[in-house]
């Protein structure tokens, strides 16, 4: 029995198809982290090769203003011409210095306060009350200056501030993506386990099941409907399996029937009698038990052949044999011994019991008509042997049988004799 054909899918292609799905999501995964490890490299080469430098330049120039400013001090504090004429020379020198030029805002207030100072001491050299008076004047720019200072000071400071900002901005996005990746693989790689388990092993496990158990004397295996066409295929040939076994176990039968039958008349054959009578005479020998066996033969049986033709001593055989299966018990035996030969072997009788239901049966068969295939009505008799096979072996006790068979033939046929147990 096949279930309703559904779309299935190869087990292979699942399987490839999954595998590209994973090392798709995982090299995306891989190639954000690069990406954003490339981003901080990125932030803090930058921080090392323009921000450091920059830094290091706004520290420079807020170290040669700082410097103006006090050679400005010193001009005002110095008491003799030789000494204002030292200060300006440096304030000049400092007022030029590259790092200063180059800064537009830092340039103009140099140069502002470099002409104030010139211009003061050149004064000053014809009137020295003049520096008092200028004093009040100098503060203003010193303030200046020194505001520029300050002013540059945290310029510098925070561009390194930005930079890191930057940075640490980067990667605490890279870590929440990170995080995001990595639940996304995990969920994937759980998605594939309960595919795994409900498509593959949970299948693969109900046909071990199926396999372990599978007998001709239980039902055939079922499986509910299944989507990989691998497993299906696998289910499919255990179905198939069990259905061959059954067959074979049918054919198997048939075989031991046809083996241990007799063709003609259907009843037991005489290997399979003695097989079956050497296991009751065990038996019967073990626990003491009575048991007897029979020798038939029909009488002038030849002379019916050759009367009415071989057909007709067919049906005689056939008759006797339905006639038999109906007289005997269930617990006795009875085979086709030879030709117009039958044995029986009746357990738990004794001779005397065993005689009685002979005797009755070759009565019955004695009045029987039996009617040819040219519809004409015929009597056969029947001359049995009886012997006990309660103490010796089963050839024993038939030899026996046969010798009361040959008495009983001898004796005038159509009558049963009992083995003489000292024969
Ligand atoms: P007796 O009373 O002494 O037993 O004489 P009988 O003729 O029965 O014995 P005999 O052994 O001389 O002949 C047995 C005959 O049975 C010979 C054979 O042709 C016949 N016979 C054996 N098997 C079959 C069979 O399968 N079908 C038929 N129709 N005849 C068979
Ligand atoms: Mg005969
Ligand atoms: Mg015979």
């Amino acid at each position: 029995m096949t279930t309703p054909d559904r779309e299935r899918y190869s087990a292979n292609r699942a399987f490839v198809l999954l595998a590209t799905v994973f090392a798709l999501l995982f090299g995306g995964v891989v190639a954000l982290l690069a990406f954003d490890q490339h981003r901080v490299l990125e932030a803090s080469q930058r921080l090392q090769q323009e921000t450091v430098p920059e830094i290091i330049r706004f520290q420079r120039l807020a170290r040669n203003l700082d410097q103006l400013r006090q050679e400005g001090e010193r001009l005002f504090s110095a008491g003799t011409p030789e000494g204002r004429q030292q200060s300006l020379f440096i304030v000049m020198l400092v007022a030029s210095h590259p790092s200063i030029l180059e800064h537009p805002q830092s340039a103009e207030t140099a140069r502002d306060t470099e002409n104030f100072l010139v211009e003061t001491s050149r004064r000053a050299g014809a009137d020295p009350a003049l520096l008092k008076a200028r004093h009040a004047e100098w503060l203003n720019y010193s303030k200046r200056l020194s505001l520029l200072v300050d002013d540059l000071s945290v310029q510098g400071a925070s561009l390194a501030t930005d930079d890191l900002a930057n940075m640490v901005a980067v990667m605490r996005l890279a870590r929440i993506k990170l995080l995001g990746a990595l639940v996304l693989v995990g969920c994937f790689l759980l998605l594939m386990m309960l595919l795994l388990r409900q498509h593959l092993i949970r299948p693969l496990q109900r046909i071990d099941q199926a396999l372990s158990s599978l007998g001709v004397d239980r039902p055939a295996p079922e499986f509910p409907d299944v989507r990989l066409t691998e497993i299906h295929a696998v289910e499919e040939a255990t179905k198939r399996l069990h259905a061959e076994m059954v067959s074979n176990e049918e054919a198997r039968r048939e075989l031991e029937l046809l083996a241990s039958r007799d063709g003609l008349t259907g009843l037991m054959n005489r290997r399979h009698f003695m097989l079956l009578a050497q296991a009751e005479l065990q038996r019967a020998h073990r626990y003491g038990r009575p048991i007897a066996v029979a020798l038939g033969d029909l009488d002038f049986f030849k002379r019916l052949n050759d009367t009415y033709g071989h057909g007709a001593g067919d049906v005689v055989l056939r008759t006797f044999a339905g006639l038999l299966a109906e007289s005997v018990r269930q617990s006795d035996l009875v085979c086709r011994y030879g030709g117009e030969e039958f044995a029986f072997l009746f357990p738990e009788s004794s001779v005397e019991q065993a005689r009685i239901l002979v005797e009755r049966f070759r009565q019955r068969f004695a009045d029987h008509d039996i009617r040819l295939p040219d519809g004409l009505l015929v009597r056969v008799t029947l001359s049995i042997g009886l012997a006990d096979a309660s103490r010796c072996p089963i050839e024993v006790a038939l030899q026996h049988a046969d010798y009361a068979l040959y008495e009983a033939k001898r004796l005038g046929r159509n009558r049963v004799i009992v083995a003489d147990e000292t024969t």
